[in-house]
Formats: C-alpha cells, structure tokens, sequence
C-alpha cells in the first residue's frame, strides 16, 4: 500500500542545494540594525530582498498608530466579519481605500492571499477566466477554488489574448485576470491593451495590485493609474504587506460586486478578521502613501539607477520601471549561487526558482525601498559585479580566474 506521508521529501532540486549549502530560504532574521542591515547567521547584510518599497514597516507612526490600536481592541479578533470579528477600522479602512483608488467601495481581508482567493465566488461555471500565463500563486489557487473554465494566455501578449477572446465566442461572463505589476520579473502588464480587449469583447478587467499600489501612478494607485486607466480597471486586489508596510489585503471595485464578495467570499466569510494592530498601520500607511509622494519617486529613481548600473556591468538584468529587479540567469543552480555569492558580499536578496517561475527561468530578485542611500546602491553594485565575475556571469577582467570552487556544485 502507498503511504500517504511517502510524498514528503525534498525534490531533487531542493535536495541538491541542501546537499551543496546553497538552500536559500527560511533564513531568520535575528535583529533589524538603523542602517538598513539585519543580521542574518550572525552576520550584518544590507536587505536587498524585501518587499517594503516605501520604508513603511518600520515607520514610527505606523507602530505607534498599531500599538494604540491593539491597546484599545487587542491582538485579535477571534473571529470573521460576519459573525464577530467586525470593527469600526476595517469600514474607515474600507472607506478610504475606496476613496483613494476612486472605486464605489472596498472589503478589507486578512491577507493579500485571502483578497486574491475571495475572487473564486466569481468564477462560476457560467464564466471563463483569461489568465496571464504568470499571475501569482494566490490568482491560480483562486481559479483552481473557482468552477469557471481557465484559458491562459501567453505572458502580457494581447495579441493571444485577442486570439484567444475571438476565438471563444460562447456567450459566458467573461474576466481576465492579471498583475499590475508582476511580482518575479517586476515588469508591468500592458494595462491599455487589456483595458481595450475588455471593452472590445465584454469582459471584466481584474488587476492585482499587490506590488504596485502605493508605488505607481501620481497618485500612487498603481499600475492602472500609471497608465492612466485606473478608472477602466473593473476590480483591483491589494495586499498591505509591501508598500503599506504591514499585514492585510483589501478587494476594490464596484458596490454590489463587493457586497456580493464579502457575503461570498470564502476567505471573507470563513476566516478571522484583520486585527486592530494591523488595520492601524494599513491606515497610518494610507495617509503617507496619499500626502508623501516623495518615497515612491525616491524608491523608483533607485531603481532606475541600479538597472542601469547593472546592465552596464554586463548582467542579465530584465528592463523595466520597477523596484523589483530581476537578473535573468535562467539555471536554477547557477541561480542558488549567485544569492549565495552576494549574500557572501553582505547582499541580502531572493531566489526565484520553479515552481515561482517557469522551468529555466530562474532569478534573483533585487527589491529595494525607499531606504536604500546611494552608497547602499553602489554597495549592491561592487557585490554584484564581484559575484558575477566570479561566476563568470559577468566576462573576468585579464588576468583574473574564475575560483574553481564556485563552479562546481
Ligand atoms: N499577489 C502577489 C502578486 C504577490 O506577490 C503576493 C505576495 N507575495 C500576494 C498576492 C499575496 O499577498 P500577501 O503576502 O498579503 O498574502
């Protein structure tokens, strides 16, 4: 008889990266220093693998406004908004974002993962869902909890998209459902070809937000806004762990279609409520993404400057506006030790290996914040430039060897 449990060992991949030291991941923070470090083993690294763009987790009147806020309510709710988690914060919360995002009305959940999951009360089998070929792992578990047909298109290409829409003319609910901002590669879905592509055959337009919102558009809505289609974006998901610097996720869009997800959203109705500490500092972050605008604008001229930076040295570095940076190195080994390398030069970064991206697609992610000095950044290049040459992802200088030792695994 199979055992059931026979299934949990390490894949092949991830075996080989233990058995080599390079296993990235799970890697505790022990301490936050002023300068932007954290200790990592014992050691002081500058944080080049966080997703707090806009410097906001750390912000004094985020913890402030979260330490009243659990002073008056709390540290959980116990329960969901339906049945007793609810509080006045989550509908000034909900009020206000709907404001800011300039959509009827909005529903606060736990996490950027549960507002991506609620979606699945709309995917019934009267509907199809176009899907980018790349949408987050939160969009594809909502599809796989959801019951309507799923067409993928290829990666932001609207003219499969088209193909595909034209192609499939059977009368259903229509949506397609993609990123703002991609979260792996950091580059940004066509929003004016899925905006014309919605109108033109009747779908809905569903973007997460969850990388872009608080860091693109003048007012800092997101990519729509960047665009300048925020309005024709018919529901837009957030998460509050990246640019509001704490924990949560909010569903926008119209009035009825809210009601409907917070009665019929599984997350919404089945799972306990965003606690006071949390909604607090979503709020306080709120007010600072609205009235400072400066923090996105320093935090995306960053990156600007590094991208170029690292192209310039000859890395595989994705193009693009965002302060997600991707060097593409494609083999996931090759990509295990350049994090290895840099985090060996005091850079702390991600690895993104399949399942995250696509089989031979593997990157490091650069993310930085609004934090980073420009002597953080030239830090990052010296480290990059040294990592790849040693890896011979950048080609040596005369009369330099590349160490054997890296080269094999
Ligand atoms: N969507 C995207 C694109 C994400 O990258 C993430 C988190 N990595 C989420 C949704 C989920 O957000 P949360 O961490 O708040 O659950």
């Amino acid at each position: 008889m199979l055992d059931a449990f026979g299934k949990c060992r390490p894949r092949p991949d991830q075996q080989l990266a233990i058995e080599t030291g390079l296993y990235p991941y799970f890697r505790p923070i022990t301490e936050r220093l002023e300068n932007g470090e954290v200790v990592i083993g014992g050691h002081a690294v500058l944080m080049a693998g966080s997703n707090d763009y806009l410097d906001l987790s750390q912000d004094p009147r985020l913890k402030a406004a979260a330490a009243d806020a659990i002073g008056r309510h709390g540290a959980g709710n116990s329960g969901s908004r339906l049945l007793n988690g609810s509080l006045r914060l989550h509908e000034d919360l909900e009020a206000e974002l709907a404001d800011f995002l300039g959509k009827e009305a909005a529903l606060v959940v736990s996490t950027g993962y549960q507002a991506n999951l609620a979606l699945a009360a709309l995917f019934t089998p009267d509907d199809v869902v176009y899907t980018d070929q790349l949408i987050h792992a939160s969009l594809v578990d909502a599809t796989r909890l959801g019951r309507a047909r799923v067409v993928r298109y290829r990666h932001n290409d609207m003219a499969h998209l088209e193909r595909l829409l034209e192609e499939d003319g059977t009368g259903q609910g229509r949506l397609i459902l993609s990123e703002g901002m991609f979260s792996a590669e950091g580059d940004l879905c066509d929003v004016p070809g899925a905006v014309r592509l919605s109108r033109a055959h009747g779908a809905r337009l569903i973007l997460d937000s969850a990388h872009d919102a608080g860091l693109l558009g003048a007012g800092g809505t997101g990519a729509a806004e960047h665009f300048g289609q925020q309005g024709a974006v018919d529901l837009q998901t957030l998460t509050f762990s990246k640019c509001f610097g704490t924990l949560g996720g909010a569903i926008a869009g119209p009035g009825h279609v809210i009601d409907y997800l917070r009665h019929h959203g599984r997350p919404a109705v089945f799972s306990a409520s965003l606690p006071a500490g949390c909604l607090a500092a979503a709020r306080a972050a709120l007010h600072i993404i609205r009235t400072e605008p400066e923090r996105r604008l320093r935090v995306l001229a960053a990156a600007a400057k590094l991208r170029a930076d690292l192209t310039a040295l000859g890395l595989p570095t994705a193009p693009g506006i965002t302060p997600a940076i991707a060097l593409q190195v494609g083999d996931t080994l090759m990509c295990l030790r350049l994090c290895k390398e840099l985090l060996a030069e005091g850079i702390y970064t991600n690895a993104m290996v399949p399942p995250a991206v696509p089989g031979g697609k593997a990157l490091v992610r650069l993310s930085l914040t609004a934090a980073h000095t420009d002597a953080n950044l030239a830090r990052i290049v010296d480290a990059c430039a040294a990592a790849g040459r040693r890896l011979g992802l950048i080609p040596a200088r005369p009369g330099h060897t590349v160490a054997a030792s890296v080269l094999t695994p």
